[in-house]
Parts: structure tokens; sequence; C-alpha cells
């Protein structure tokens, strides 16, 4: 079978990357620019827009079938995109409009960035093998994308999947979102780092103390993902408990979806299968008995690759 090719843009806080991408999950060319998301929506669109004018010139005879792009914030069926976190003063943005305007022979689509993660995952990545699974992305917060006979499921408004908001306790700490006792607010950036904090005062040697240079402020869930990854037992025992924790959120939406497999992507789940390990025996311990027995928890397949990737997938 012929090779297509497509456009895939991953569209985030601080750089924007851009591949070509073709319809057997190969980046064949990326490029990445600063996103200069201070600086408002012309100035993002304009990086947006040179990123694809650079890759249609390297795409040669690979010619592009169009461009997908997965955005930060709530995207709708239009391509309006509404409230990126830290892209300033972008309230709503018609960027799928605006996009067909510029680049007016190519089809274009967008979709929310887990989203899109999501689709890369089922259409080249760990997912491949299975037509329904909720894919989690942990790093810095926690998001999500629910894929159903193999297709993202959107919801009514496209906000489907936004699974850091699964409250497990309602007199938790409060969340950014408003409520309470949301996951995120167990295993986001803040919490992570303050537990680990907690925890270092009053216990033994930690690589992670070397790896922020005793600066405790510098605690990001980077840090601690690679601490854990290096053996340190310190960075292993948060990450469990954290683990435990987001298997409860994942638990949930497994019983209210009959769902089987989850695979979790983002910075943290590159911290070694002991995560995984910890999310699957929370998960076990939590689903329904006749789901019980073939529950899967396994970690994505593409890493940082699956922005471009997903976003590629949704005009190939
Ligand atoms: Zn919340």
């Amino acid at each position: 079978m012929k090779s297509r090719f497509a456009i895939g843009v991953d569209l985030g806080a601080t750089t924007v990357k851009t591949g070509l991408v073709s319809s057997d999950g190969k980046i064949h060319y990326q490029n990445k620019l600063s996103t200069n998301g201070e600086l408002g929506p012309p100035a993002v669109i304009k990086q947006i827009e040179a990123s694809v004018r650079d890759v249609i010139v390297h795409a040669g005879k690979k010619k592009p079938s169009g461009i997908g792009i997965g955005s930060p914030g709530l995207v709708d069926d239009e391509g309006n995109v509404k409230s990126p976190p830290n892209l300033a003063r972008w309230d709503e943005v018609p960027l799928a409009h605006t996009m067909k305007k510029i680049f007016r022979r190519q089809r274009v689509k967008i979709e929310n960035d887990a989203n899109a993660a999501a689709i890369a995952e089922s259409r080249f990545g760990a997912g491949k093998k299975f037509p329904n699974f909720l894919f989690v992305i942990w790093g810095t917060g926690v998001g999500g994308g629910i894929i159903l006979d193999n297709k993202i499921y959107r919801g009514p408004t496209g906000g489907a999947g936004e699974i850091g908001h699964v409250s497990i306790d309602y007199n938790g700490p409060p969340c950014n979102c408003g409520s309470r006792g949301c996951v995120e607010a167990y295993v986001g950036q803040r919490y992570l780092s303050q537990r680990t904090a907690e925890k270092l005062k009053s216990r033994r040697e930690s690589k992670m103390m070397e790896l922020v240079k005793g600066d405790t402020t510098k605690l990001e869930p980077e840090v601690i993902a690679r601490a854990a990854h290096e053996g340190d037992s310190l960075a292993k025992e948060v990450l469990t408990e954290a683990g435990t924790l987001l298997g409860v959120a994942i638990a949930d939406v497994m019983n209210v979806m009959d769902l089987r497999v989850s695979i979790i992507g983002g910075g943290i789940s590159g911290a070694g299968d002991f995560v995984i390990q910890a999310i699957q025996d929370s998960v076990r311990e939590r689903v329904l008995r006749p789901l019980q027995h073939d529950i899967r928890v396994l970690p994505a397949e593409l890493g940082n690759n699956a922005g471009i990737l997903g976003a590629a997938g949704l005009v190939l």
C-alpha cells in the first residue's frame, strides 16, 4: 500500500513541534519553534504557520493530505480552541478556521492535546491491539482521553476524558478547578513536590537532594521520576503512593465505562515499571469482580512523539 502523509502540530505551552508523518506512523521530518504564548494568539498563530510552512518545504514530493493540530484547552467540533492554560489572552480562538484561511488547499483538524496523544497510542502505539481503552497522561497535571471502538470519544463539547478531576475524596484538598479532592490535587505537581519535600525533612539520604542541589522548591515531578528511575527509594515510595491514588480514579472510570485497559503516558510513567505496577494493583483491587481478571495497565509507547503523531492521525 502506498504511504500517505500528513502534517502534525503539537502545540505546547513553550514549544510548537511540527512533523511530517506517514500513514504507518513514521515521522519523516520535524521542527521545533518557541510558542511565544505570552505574546497572545496572533503571535502563536504566526509560529504555527511558520512551522507548517517549513514542513511543507521539506516534504517535497511527499505531499501532505492535511494538517492536524493537538492543542491545550477545550476544542469544540468546529476547531475553536477555548482557554488553553498558559497561553496569554487566549479566551476563544477559531484556530481551525484561521488555519484553513492561511493554508487554503489543506484539510485542517484540531483536537485537545490529551485526546491527540490518546489517538496516537491507538493508531501507532500501545493501544493498537485494543479497540477500547482509557488513556491517562500523568505529568505536571493529569489528563486523559477515552478510545471507544478505535475512535476518540469527545463528548458533546469535546471535554470527555478529564480524569484529573475525578474526585477521590469529597473532603480532600481544593483543586484548581474549584472542586475538592480531585486526583490531580493528589498526584499533580504541587502535591507531589510538597509531599516529597515533607518526607525529605525527616529522612535518610536521597538522590533527589543532589539533583536539586539541596533546593527543595525545585522538586519537580521529572526530578522525582528521574531519581526513582535511578533507584532512589524515597522517590519510588512517593510515586508508588501516588500511583495507588491515581489507580482509584482510573478504577472508577473503568467501572463506569466497562473498560479493561488503561494506557499511561506522560513524564512520570517513564519512572519505571513499579509505577505502572502500583497503578495496576490499585485498579485491580477496586474494579468490579467480573472485570478484575483481565484488567491491564500498560505504559504508553510513543513518549514525546505522541503529540505530533496523534495530531497527524487526525487527518491521516
Ligand atoms: Zn479538579
